[in-house]
This record gives C-alpha cells, structure tokens and sequence, in this order.
C-alpha cells in the first residue's frame, strides 16, 4: 500500500499529515505530489471534486517554498471566496509544524486594505480569487515577479465564470520560468485552450476518465408532470428523513421561490443565490454547515462554493441549460470516500436530456419511482423508531417521570409504544393518505399520442402586453412563459400573438400563480402587465378592441420597473437593442 512517507514528503508535512488523520493518500495524490516534488514542469491535473486536489498541489508547494524567505513564491487562483477561504485554512493545516510560513486570502467583500497589510507582512504563498487579485494588482498592492508556482484551482469553473481576462493579465506580472499546475475536474475546450496558452509541455495526470462523475455517486431520475415538480420534491424529502442536501434551480427567482415553499411547509431549508447579499450568504452557509439546514435550494452559480463534506442527496429540481453542469452539481454528493445520490426531477418533454447526461457522466441513471404517501409514512415510523430508540436520556427528565409515570400507568408496553408513535405519524399519515401518484408513465406518450386535450371551461385566458412587435411568434412566448412560470408543455395553450399584445390559456389552478408572477414583473426594462382576459379572441370576444386599454406598458405594475431577469428571457429574441446588454459577471458566459 502506498503511504504518504512514500511519496517523498518531509517530516514537517507528514507531521501534520498525521494530526490530519489522512491514513493513505487519494489517487491524485499518489500521481501528483512525487512529480511536483521532483520536476520543475507544468501539469494539467483532472480529478472529480473532493478527491483531494488541495493537497496534491498543497503538499509540493509548501514542501518547495523557502519559507526563511518572504518574498511571495506561490500564487493560488480559485474561483470563489468559498474556496479561497477554504485552500487557505487547509494550507495553514499543513503547514503547522513549517516555522515562518504566511498563507494569506485575497478575496473580495473583505477589506482590501487589510488583505494588502498581511500580504505586506511577508506572505510566501496567496491564495486568491481572479476579480480581487486584479485589483490588488491594479493598485500596486502585490508584487508576482518572484512567483516560483501557480496553481490554477477549478480552472473548468473560473472559465465558466468569465474569468478568462483576469487569468491571463494576473499570470503576465508572474515570470515566465514559473511552474504553472492546473487542476480541474472537467475537460472542456477552454480549459486546453487554457494549458496550450500559458503552459509549456505540461504532464498531463488524469484520475478516472475525463469528464466522468465520481464513483461514490448514483443517480436517479423521477419521471414527473410539470405540476408535480413541487409536491415530487417534498416527497422525496419526506423519504428520506436524515436528508441533508443541495437542491438545484436554474433561476435565482424559483430558487427562492422554492426555497420559500418548503420553509411554509415546515421544511428547514434555506435559499442560496446571487441577489442575496454576501452576509445573507454567509449566514446561509453557517446554517447548512451545521445542519440547521437540511435543504439548500441553490443556483449552479451560488452553489460553486459549497464544499460541504457529508451532503447526502443533490437534487435537480430542474435541469440545468447546459448539461455539463450536472457533473458540478453532483460532484457536491459522493465526497470524501462518502456516498451519495443525485437525484434528478423531470418531465417527459425533457426526458431526452437524461441521456444525454448518461453520455457525459458514462454512468447509467435509474428510472426511480416517485414513492407513495403510504410508502412515505411506513419509511417515517420506521425512522421515528429508530429514533426513539437512539435517543440519549437527559437525566434532568428523572424528576418529571414519576408523574408522568402517573398519568401513564394504566397503558402496556405495546400501547404505550402505539401511541407515541401515533403522535408523529399522524402528521405524515393525514397528508398523504389521500394523495395521488404521481408518476408518469415514462416513454409512453399520454393520451391521443401525447396531446393533452384542453377544456376551455377549465382554462383561464390571459392578456400579455408584449406581442409580435417584441419579435414575439406563439412559439418563443410559450417557451418564455413556460419558462417564466415553470409551467409543462402543456400547461400552456392558444398562444395568440397580436402586434403589441397576445393571448393564452392556462388551467384553471394555475391562475394565481400566473397573476402572482407577473405582479410587478418586467424584463428588459420594461414592465409586463399580465391580466385574465374576459374576451380574447379564443375565448369569445374580439381581442383587438382591447388595445388601447391595454397597450403601452403595462401602468398598474411600474413601480419597480428594474427587476430584470434574464435568465428568463427568450433565447431566441433576436432585437439587437438594450437586450443585448447582459451585465457581465452575471450568469454563465456561453462556451464557444
Ligand atoms: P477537491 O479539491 O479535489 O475537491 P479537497 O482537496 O477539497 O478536494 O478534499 C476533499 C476532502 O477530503 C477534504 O475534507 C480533505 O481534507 C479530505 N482529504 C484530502 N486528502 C485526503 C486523504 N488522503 N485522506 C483523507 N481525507 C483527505
Ligand atoms: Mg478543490
């Protein structure tokens, strides 16, 4: 069996190799630190996330570095100031028995002046995010021209994040003989781009195929409609009693919006995404580390620092754009020799991109069955028992007993176990025990080969104050209403597009939910008025009269006209005005 002595590690570093428990080291470990330790080269390191990478590029570092010296030899770029903080604390771990080492963060929403000082003070290796690095470069804050090695950490997901710029300026103030160590747990063509730019003949180490998902995760898809998204989330929660996991939503708006569901519905959970402020994140953290959280709702983006070790499930509320995420989002679960399951919630008209994703993770993903109220109920009393029988006996309850030893005493065992568990049970039993399935069947087209037919009676028709002169056609609107609303396929129907408004229908239980999101809505600057529609076109009247009453803006919800959202908006809106103004930083830059 390999040991870390083996590796070529000195006794400083085994030292704390040993308060750390580590007993062996991981795969990328075994490959990488003997290179490091004996080449000056460049490697481009590929490992699933939580595979260790911190140390195999943290182990040569601080081994390599003179530390009697305090000029600044080591550079680490990380994505977010999660990880940062997060390399940091890990490099000052094994460092402890290294006298003189300096780590310091360099990441922004803290105090520049204050990280410029400890840097000041002699720090031989920085850790740091691209933005701040900039910055601090930028004012004349660092010095990098006597950095030996740069590590490039999460290189696939500083590139998602746009961060390419700043890479290359950041990397032209580091001399040219340095080490550069790129590690990543995706391939995509950016990151080779990347290695082929500012790297000379690098080694290349790969642990376990490119691109693939850790083996320690299994994944699972729950084929649902679109209505059912919801009440399926919950009860998977419900199933899994001791679930602690990250839920995933592909906009900050359902982010919150589902995150504020399950907390009205007694859930812990919480909401993690960028218009949150950095306090309000932080806060969300500390919470879902110490499992005051159970269900962090989260967007891909916000999600990226999240290193938590012992995440059980991830689930996919809904799939995300691009489905190379997957592989992120999972890579959350399966952790540090843990196991975990990624469970995925779909519709059938997105049932094609499961496999898509069984190509990408070259793994199979099992068609599951959504589990039953009474299924729910049975794995819930099984879990009570479990817990009752676990449960630590305070000692300051003995004075209470005899009394309720009292109140008690005429019931046997058997009844009295009957009724405490009753107590719990209740609670799960009355809620579901009059719900449906709700499965669909997968593959099979629903009835009359896949068209869901439409009740006008059953249906509300709505007004919409955008239409053809806002290069809307009844396709992209029911794709940006779809969207919007979170709605199926089928939840949206008579789409009729005029020139400066439209029509549509949704079922009946779906009204509020259309009129609540678009209460004060707007997009691209603009608000959008949504209204039932008494008389559309489809629903008995004629549409056109209605024009001058509605058109021109929608007056009624003007008054926060800056609640943009785009990541609802029509991918295939093609006006070359303000639209296509995205705020950079803001959302994933598309690949080329
Ligand atoms: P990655 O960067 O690949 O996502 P990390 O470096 O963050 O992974 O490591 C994940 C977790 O595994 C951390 O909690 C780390 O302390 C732990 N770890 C790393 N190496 C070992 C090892 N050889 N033995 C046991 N635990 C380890
Ligand atoms: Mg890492």
């Amino acid at each position: 069996m390999i040991t870390f002595d083996s590796l070529g590690l000195n006794e400083a570093l085994l030292k704390a190799i040993e308060d750390m428990g580590f007993e062996t080291p991981s795969e990328v470990q075994e490959k990488t630190i003997p290179l490091l330790l004996e080449k000056e080269t460049d490697v481009v390191s590929l490992a699933q996330t939580g595979t260790g990478k911190t140390a195999a590029f943290g182990f040569p570092m601080l081994q390599k570095i003179d530390a009697t010296s305090r000029t600044t030899q080591g550079l680490i770029l990380s994505p977010t100031r999660e990880l940062c903080l997060q390399i940091t604390q890990e490099l000052k771990n094994y460092s402890k028995y290294i006298k003189g080492i300096n780590v310091v963060a360099i990441y922004g929403g803290a105090s520049i002046t204050d990280q410029a000082k400890n840097v000041k003070k002699g720090a031989q290796i920085l850790v740091a995010t691209p933005g701040r690095m900039q910055d601090m470069i930028r004012r004349g804050m660092i010095d990098l021209s006597r950095v030996e090695y740069c590590v490039l950490d999460e290189a696939d997901e500083m590139l998602n994040m746009g961060f390419f710029e700043d890479i290359t300026s950041i990397l032209s103030h580091t001399p040219n003989d340095k080490s550069t160590w790129l590690f990543s747990a995706t391939m995509p063509k950016e990151v080779s781009v990347i290695a082929k730019k500012f790297m000379y003949q690098p080694e290349e180490i790969t642990v376990g195929s490119k691109n693939a998902g850790t083996k320690n995760v299994s994944h699972e898809y729950y084929m649902v409609s679109g209505r059912d998204r919801y009440p399926a989330l919950k009860r998977l929660a419900d199933a899994h009693p001791d679930i602690f996991s990250v839920v995933f939503c592909r906009t900050k708006r359902d982010t919150q919006r589902v995150a504020e569901k399950l907390i009205e519905d007694g859930y812990n959970a919480g909401a993690l995404h960028g218009d949150l402020s950095q306090n309000q994140r932080d806060m969300v953290m500390r919470s879902f580390r110490t499992k005051q959280i159970q269900m962090l709702v989260a967007t891909d983006v916000a999600a990226r620092g999240i290193d938590v070790d012992n995440i059980t499930h991830v689930i996919n509320y809904q799939l995300p754009d691009e489905i190379e995420t997957y592989t992120h989002r999972s890579g959350r679960t399966g952790r540090a020799g843990n196991t975990g399951v990624s469970m995925i919630i779909v519709t059938q008209s997105e049932s094609r991109k499961i496999r898509s994703i069984e190509k990408i993770i070259q793994a199979k993903i099992e068609s599951k069955s959504i589990p039953s109220g009474m299924e729910i109920c049975e794995r819930q009393l099984y879990h009570l028992a479990q817990k009752i029988y676990q449960t630590e006996v305070n000692s300051e309850i003995e004075a209470y007993l005899p009394k309720v030893e009292e109140v008690l005493s005429d019931l046997s065992k058997e009844e009295l176990i009957q009724r405490l568990v009753s107590v719990e049970f209740a609670r799960f039993h009355n809620y579901y025990k009059k719900t449906k399935d709700l499965n669909t069947p997968s593959g099979e087209p629903r009835e009359g080969g896949g068209k869901v037919k439409h009740n006008k009676k059953d249906s509300t028709r709505f007004f919409i104050n955008i239409g053809e002169r806002d290069d809307y056609n009844w396709m992209n609107l029911k794709d940006f209403l779809k969207g919007t609303l979170n709605l199926d396929q089928d939840d949206i129907f008579h789409v009729d597009v005029m020139d400066s408004f439209a029509f549509f229908n949704t079922p009946n239980e779906h009204r509020e939910k259309v009129l609540e999101t678009f209460n004060d809505f707007s997009l691209d600057g603009r608000s959008i008025n949504v209204e039932v529609s008494e008389k559309g076109p489809r629903g008995g009247g004629g549409g056109k009269g209605k024009r001058g009453k509605f058109s021109g803006g929608g007056k009624r919800n003007d008054r926060k006209g800056n609640t943009k959202n785009w990541n609802d908006f029509p991918k295939n809106k093609k006006k070359g005005n303000s639209s296509g103004s995205k705020p950079s930083g803001f959302g994933r830059r598309k690949r080329s």
